[in-house]
């Protein structure tokens, strides 16, 4: 090899969950008060512990990232910026705190959580009204003082970018949470000189402003000479940072992770020669397939020697795959976070001794070329072709899915041990189905659904029944807190046996007069939710996966449905990031958006077609929806005080309007907010909606209510609808 000196591999981040989900549950039992405060403590420690042998076991080396909610806002909370009326308490029960403001208490309502950049995870929202005077780690994240481990904290730009500030000026802000972080890290060099600093600083990736230059400066003012044997590393995780930044860092003392494809730029304009040591991304922290290493191998033999250390990292914590694909029933070329950390170590020893670094088995796939987007019939045509529905104004209906209660778990885990067979399986599902419509047409529901009860999750139930995807039994990964998803592996141009869905759909029709909704899970959701791979551009992710939902509908129109919805609550999941480079990358997801969902909702006039969205915040999103062909929307609306993307929707289109349904009421509560304050949130709608566009119905399934529960809700939602109603005959 060239004239380097050998890299060496480590990890910037790695799965906290437990290989069977230790932490979900130990944080459950903490909170349901099944455990003892010094129980809790000692699970922490163990799992903590083993976080960190795990990976020392296969790399050499650990990453202490173990927090036990979130890193933001542990880091808040180790900055003393907790709201003024807890933080006296976090000395004395950190857990307790931690706890109210991550979920909430009786008279206060938690910090928000919001997406992390473009993954599936969630961090919590600091609102910050103070600034922090020093750092003091919460009792499980006390440095241990173990050797080849470095420690990870939020970084003071990042924290100022992701937080809400309350009166609190960024600049400062910015230099005193950096100055608490440099004291911190002078004090630990004292008694554990070889105390190891990780900053996590995501926010560096975005592209940046003047503005956010002095925010970076202010941060950073006085993060030099530190004093630590190994520089402190930088992380930027996500988007890239620029030159400039890995320049102003590395002339600081800190060593700045950057990607592998900007070294060479990097070296032109000399940030390169201003780090002290090398970290560069060889490999991606998000991807479950095996990484192809000749890239590597070409750029170190093309270094320059400058006698500094060279180390090779994942583009992001491994935190975002699951464990292990071992016990999976997957093909060969899949890693998850132990066999990438693995493959990492291998590929710093192959470097090491001149080995050849092998290069994992590909299967090359063939995806589609994305299609033309083509008009749907007009809106007027298609009011006129569904209006033999004859549906009352102010028309009620749900999202889809209704209680999975213990019944409902039960009889999946038995068909799953094989103790029910599959006949019998469906009996059962039938009888919940059967039970269910006739529940809602007593409730006065106009829409019916058939409930959901045969899926486990919106996309996996998809996934299941589509050659192209593989699902995991134990492939869970942290989506908020202690709650964990199961991403499917989107492998190839996804096919089906058969209609999916049609079976259940007209086991419910035939137990009504009243349309019942055929269910689905839009082509935008499912790819954004599953593991996707690698260099294949998003418009023809979608576009793949639109064409068997889009026969799923058609199957369902042949069946008899005058009424489809196609769930979309993920369309700005991956939205690209703000980077320099932004403006590339959403074209093309756009472009694939566009012409997806116009495939999906692109049918047949007398076909009513609803979609469903919940998630995050719409605005960049609306104008995708512009040539879907979209009949009716249900969107979350009760827990924000904001309609303007409603308006946005409702005057999207060239040829009238989306008639939409805003959530009256929070699925997320056990309440119901009662039949006054639903009619009251309809009636600001009809400022500037007709009364002949308003639906009425929850802000999102009902899945994890109670009957109960949403029998309250659903009683009062249609008592809304009627009081419209009877307000308007009168
Ligand atoms: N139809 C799904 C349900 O009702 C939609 C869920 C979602 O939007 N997340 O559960
Ligand atoms: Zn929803």
């Amino acid at each position: 090899m060239g004239h380097m000196s050998a890299p060496t591999a480590r990890l910037i981040g790695y799965p906290r969950i437990g290989p069977r989900r230790e932490l979900k549950w130990t944080l459950e039992r903490a909170w349901s008060g099944r455990m003892t405060p010094a129980e809790l403590q000692g699970a922490v420690a163990e799992l903590r512990g083993a976080h960190l042998e795990e990976q020392r076991s296969i790399i050499g080396s650990a990453v202490d990232d173990f927090v036990l909610y979130d890193g933001v806002l542990e880091t808040a909370m180790q900055l003393g910026l907790a709201p003024a009326d807890l933080r006296t308490r976090v000395a004395d029960d950190p857990f307790d705190v931690l706890t109210v403001l991550a979920r909430g208490a009786q008279d206060r309502p938690a910090w928000e959580m919001t997406k992390w950049f473009d993954t599936n995870y969630h961090y919590v929202v600091p609102v910050i009204a103070a600034l922090p005077e020093e750092l003091v780690p919460l009792p499980w994240r006390q440095p241990l003082g173990s050797a080849e481990t470095a420690w990870t904290v939020l970084g003071p730009y990042s924290l100022v970018k992701l937080s809400k500030l309350d009166g609190v000026a960024p600049e400062a802000l910015a230099s005193a949470a950096g100055r608490a972080i440099w004291a911190f890290g002078r004090l630990q060099r004292t008694t554990d000189p070889g105390f190891r600093l990780q900053i996590d600083e995501p926010s560096l990736g975005m592209a940046m402003s003047a503005e956010d230059e002095a925010l970076l400066d202010a941060a950073y003012a006085d993060a030099a000479d530190l004093g630590l044997e190994e520089p402190a590393l930088v992380t930027v995780q996500f988007g890239r940072p620029a030159g400039r930044t890995v320049a102003a860092l590395g002339r600081r003392g800190l060593a700045v992770q950057v990607p592998l494809d900007a070294v060479e730029e990097l070296v032109g304009d000399g940030a390169w020669d201003a780090q002290p040591e090398h970290v560069v991304t060889v490999m991606d922290g998000r991807s479950v397939w095996a990484d192809d290493p000749s890239p590597v191998r070409e750029l170190l033999d093309g270094l320059p020697n400058d006698g500094r250390p060279v180390r090779l990292v994942p583009s992001t914590s491994l935190m975002f795959l699951p464990y292990t694909v071992d016990g999976e029933e997957l093909p060969a070329g899949f890693a998850f976070a132990r066999e990438k950390a693995a493959q990492l170590a291998a590929w710093a020893a192959a470097l090491r001794d001149g080995n050849e670094l092998e290069a994992p088995a590909r299967t090359s796939v063939a995806w589609p070329e994305v299609g033309e987007v083509r008009a749907r019939a007009g809106r007027e045509a298609r009011r006129a072709a569904q209006a033999d529905l004859d549906l009352p104004r102010y028309p009620t209906t749900t999202t889809g899915s209704l209680p999975q209660t213990r019944e409902v778990r039960q009889l999946r885990r038995r068909l799953g041990s094989g103790e029910l067979e599959a006949a019998a399986y469906e009996r059962e599902v039938d009888r919940l189905i059967t039970d269910a419509i006739a529940w809602q047409e007593s409730t006065g529901i106009d829409v019916l659904v058939h409930g959901e009860f045969e899926r486990t999750d919106m996309v996996e139930y998809f996934a299941e029944r589509l050659d192209g995807f593989h699902t995991t039994r134990n492939g869970w990964v942290l989506s908020y807190g202690s709650r964990c998803t199961r991403p499917p592996i989107l492998a190839a141009p996804p096919m089906a046996h058969g209609p999916m869905t049609v079976r259940e759909w007209r086991i419910a029709q035939a137990a009504t007069n009243r349309p019942v909704k055929g269910m689905l899970t839009g082509p935008v959701t499912i790819v954004n939710w599953s593991f996707r791979p690698p260099g294949v551009p998003d418009d023809q992710l979608f576009w793949a996966v639109a064409q068997p939902i889009a026969t799923e509908v058609r199957a369902l129109a042949d069946a008899g449905a005058r009424i489809v919805q196609v769930d979309e609550p993920a369309v700005r999941e991956r939205w690209p990031l703000p980077t320099v480079d932004a403006d590339a990358r959403r074209a093309v997801y756009a472009r694939g958006v566009r012409a997806a969902l116009n495939h999906v909702f692109n049918q047949p006039a007398h076909v009513q077609m609803h979609t469903h969205m919940c998630y995050g915040d719409f605005g960049d999103i609306v104008p995708l929806w512009a040539d879907a062909g979209v009949d009716v929307a249900s969107i979350e609306f009760s827990r924000s005080n904001d309609a303007s993307y409603i308006h946005q929707f409702y005057e999207l289109f060239d040829d009238g309007h989306l008639q939409i349904g805003p959530g009256v009421f929070d699925v997320h509560s056990p309440h119901s907010p009662g039949s006054e304050t639903m009619a009251e949130r309809l009636e600001h709608f009809r400022a500037f909606m007709a009364p002949g566009d308003i639906w009425v119905n929850p802000d999102c399934g009902l899945k994890t209510r109670s009957w109960p529960e949403v029998e309250r809700q659903l009683t009062d939602m249609v008592a809304a609808a009627r009081r419209l109603r009877s307000s308007e005959a009168g």
